[in-house]
């Protein structure tokens, strides 16, 4: 399974892994700590994991992860900051586009990049 490519963590690897595997997935997962210590590449391969339609996720090979790492997934939201922030406005679109039914597979994930809010 993944986050092969990922230095250390590896109780997080673990965790993350079971999660998938045990198909235990809560509605929205954290990553938080300070900066350079991998929560995007982290956040990025989890989605690809939660996405991915092969028996081991993530397979690279079906339709899901090479519209992920063409970064072309319909059902991938990525919020990208401005000037260091993500204006209330941003999150309110992504709202209204998570409600939305996903392209063609039963699960949605949504990724935040960095969250500091303010209007
Ligand atoms: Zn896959």
């Amino acid at each position: 399974m993944s986050f092969e490519n990922l230095v250390g963590n590896e109780e997080i690897k673990n965790t993350l892994r079971n999660i998938i595997t045990n198909k235990k997935l809560m509605h929205s997962y954290l990553f938080i700590g300070t900066s350079g210590i991998g929560k995007t590449l982290f956040a990025k391969e989890f989605a690809k994991m939660i996405l991915c339609d092969g028996e081991i996720p993530p397979c690279n090979e079906c339709k899901s992860c090479i519209e992920f790492n063409a970064n072309s997934h319909p059902d991938l939201i990525e919020i990208e900051p401005e000037a260091g922030t993500i204006k209330i406005e941003k999150i309110r679109q992504m709202r209204r586009k998570s409600i939305r039914k996903t392209n063609y597979i039963k699960k949605k994930s949504i990724y935040y990049k960095r969250c500091r809010l303010y209007d």
